[in-house]
């Protein structure tokens, strides 16, 4: 059966907001060496919003967030949905996609009115300038390439705050001794600009959904035992895979399902303190 003390460091968990599906998780939390963060959602808020727009030459702010709003307007992504949503806001006219193609981690391609639009980062946008988000102003922001039937017309660029949260815990997780990784889909520039706020030195960016499974393996092989957490469809394997998996309340169903402990409220101080009942349990029982 379940020792009494960790029957009750669940209790305590709970009461500080962590849901622990089972008392090994527990166990196993008390052991880490490493916490990887996913960034966006996790570490931010995750409701991103247009800060700017830069059209190419020969187009304008309404042509890029108009055919980007067009391609975004049944995507379940939280970029594609500050896009529509900011079209909208401006009463722009926005066309309907006859079809689309997702690629997780990258962006989509639609059919609009006969003319294909692709929106998302350099792997997917043909002659989308590589470092677009160079100014040390707009280091924080996403940059979003649009492009018209094979042809670059414009970016637009997103903000994410940071969780309230954040800070302070990656500072006490460190004080405690432990490691403190961030992985992310987003640009390099914006990666490194988010870590440089929290004071994380060791970052992973431009990553496929299979690349954040792999860094998870290749830090285990490597001797390390991993505590991810994250909030996406794309972190669910990474999750599976980590020694313990944590999933933001705010989180995707299937990364929430995927973890072994949920942080109800999305509150990062709850994961310090439910770090700090598994170890305090870890001495009792031990
Ligand atoms: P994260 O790991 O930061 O949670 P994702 O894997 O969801 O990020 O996305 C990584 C990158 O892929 C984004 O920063 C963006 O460049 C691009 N991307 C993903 N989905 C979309 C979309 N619907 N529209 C535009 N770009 C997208
Ligand atoms: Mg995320």
């Amino acid at each position: 059966g379940t020792p009494l003390a960790v029957l009750g460091a669940i209790g305590r968990a709970a009461r500080t907001g962590a849901f622990i599906k089972d008392g090994t998780h527990l166990e196993a939390l008390s052991t880490v060496d490493t916490i990887i963060f996913d960034k966006t959602g996790t570490l931010t808020e995750g409701h991103p919003q247009v800060a700017q727009i830069t059209p190419g030459p020969g187009h304008t702010e309404g042509d890029v967030l108009a055919a980007a709003a067009a391609a975004e307007l049944y995507s379940e992504h939280p970029l594609g949905q500050a896009i529509t949503a900011h079209a909208r806001a401006r009463d722009l006219r926005v066309g309907r996609p006859e079809s689309f193609d997702y690629e997780p981690g990258r962006g989509l391609s639609a059919h609009v009115d006969g003319r294909l639009i692709q929106v998302g980062n350099t792997t997917l946008v043909p002659g989308a300038p590589a470092s677009t988000n160079a100014d040390p102003e707009q280091t924080h922001l996403t940059p979003v390439h649009v492009a018209v039937d094979g042809r670059f017309i414009g970016t637009i660029y997103l903000a994410d705050s940071v969780r309230a949260s954040a800070r302070r815990c990656v500072d006490d997780l460190r004080a405690m001794g432990l490691r403190v990784v961030m992985l992310t889909g987003d640009s390099r520039a914006t990666a490194n600009a988010i870590a440089a706020q929290l004071g994380i030195e060791e970052v992973r960016a431009e990553l496929l959904p299979g690349d954040k499974l792999a860094a998870i393996t290749t830090e285990r092989t490597a001797g390390h035992t991993v505590a991810m957490i994250g909030d996406g469809v794309n972190d669910a394997p990474a999750l599976a895979r980590a020694d313990v998996g944590i999933a933001m309340g705010s989180g995707t169903e299937v990364a929430r399902q995927s973890a072994d402990i949920v942080l109800i409220s999305s509150d990062l101080s709850d994961l310090t303190s439910t770090v700090q009942v598994a170890r305090r349990t870890r001495r009792i029982v031990m």
